[in-house]
């Protein structure tokens, strides 16, 4: 079952959060609503959240509702807050868990407290940030600690406002299988229209639910207006998303061609080092006769004869490029070595 939490961006009002909360509620399968309540802005003077005042709106939630409610938090006083006014569940946003510091503060505050953290990716790809977060929380005795996937900042996001970077994610389900991953699409894509399509991709890979940002007038929300779908869009989403039933240890057929796979790679791993002793051979001819590693020209041609052999076949062109590149270059590496010996 996925874990589904939905809501605003920010809480703007406690009526704008009550009737949000009530379409929600409406929708199978949603357990958690959310809200911003103190905004991590980029640049000054914009609306940085209602504050505290928002809290016991939430707590109104949970009273009409049969939702829980979470909120983000970046410094002790608002898990104080938080506590003080029956928040259910806390995020931690993604420039807070770029920040060791910061995740050790709350991490101590937390000490004797059981409730559900959320803890978001940092902003740049660095999954050794996300696992001490996720290790720092838990030295604290939180017991159900949750990943939120919402992306990563790179110099260029593509048609996304934070690249997915799907091996990150990939990793650290690899590394750490006991924590769940979240995927946050919203800010992921930024867009309203991208927000199925990466919710798809995320259950493709196996991810554990999704955070979602809903507002009942998205054009006029205060914060990220951009992305929020509307309650009636989410309903629809939901509804449409492929969840695949069968777990793949029932799937034969799978584990037979993996096993082809794997014995084609080792195959391709014997080829490559064959193909690098060759390399080696020709270094020690080279170095002999006083001639220079590289031959541009070589390189050239060789590249265009791999690319000839890729007619009729489904590989791509840049692909095949890239390897033999790479390839290339790990030979004049090994080359170079061997010019080192005495
Ligand atoms: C948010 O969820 O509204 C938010 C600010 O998230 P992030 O920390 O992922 O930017
Ligand atoms: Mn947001």
């Amino acid at each position: 079952m996925l874990e589904l939490i939905a809501g605003p961006c920010s809480a703007e009002s406690r009526q704008q959060v009550l009737s949000i909360a009530k379409e929600i509620d409406s929708i199978k399968g949603v357990k958690w609503f959310r809200a911003g309540i103190w905004k991590p802005r980029t640049r000054p003077n914009q609306f940085e959240g209602v504050g505290e005042k928002g809290l016991p709106w939430l707590n109104d939630v949970k009273k009409t509702t049969s939702l829980k409610t979470i909120t983000e938090v970046a410094i002790p006083l608002h898990i104080e807050k938080c506590l003080e006014n029956n928040i259910d569940g806390i995020w931690i946003g993604a420039r807070t868990t770029t920040n060791p510091f910061y995740i050790q503060e709350i991490s101590e505050s937390l000490r004797g407290v059981d409730i559900p953290v959320f803890i978001k990716n940092p902003l740049n790809p660095d999954i050794k940030l996300w696992i001490g977060a996720i290790e720092r929380i838990k030295a604290s005795g939180i017991k159900n600690v949750y990943a939120v996937h919402r992306g990563f900042s790179f110099a260029d996001n593509g048609v996304y406002r934070q690249t997915p970077y799907w091996k990150i994610p990939i990793e650290l389900k690899r590394l750490m299988p006991d924590i769940p991953i979240i995927c946050d699409p919203s800010h992921i894509g930024g867009k309203a229209s991208l927000v199925k399509e990466i919710s798809q991709s995320s259950i493709n890979i196996g991810l554990n639910g999704l955070m979602i940002e809903v507002h009942n007038s998205p054009e006029n929300a205060l914060t990220d207006s951009s992305q929020q779908i509307t309650p009636y869009a989410l309903r629809r989403l939901l509804e449409e998303l492929i969840i695949p039933q069968n777990s793949f240890e029932e799937i034969n057929p799978i584990f037979t061609i993996r096993e082809e796979i794997d014995s084609l790679d080792f195959e391709l791993i014997n080829i490559i080092n064959q193909r690098m002793s060759l390399a080696i051979e020709i270094a020690k001819i080279k170095k002999e006769k006083n001639i220079p590693i590289l031959q541009i020209k070589r390189l050239d041609e060789m590249i265009i004869k791999r690319l000839e052999k890729t007619h009729g076949t489904i590989l791509d062109k840049g692909f095949i490029k890239d390897i033999f590149e790479s390839i290339h270059q790990e030979s004049i590496r090994i080359q170079n070595e061997i010019f080192k010996d005495k």
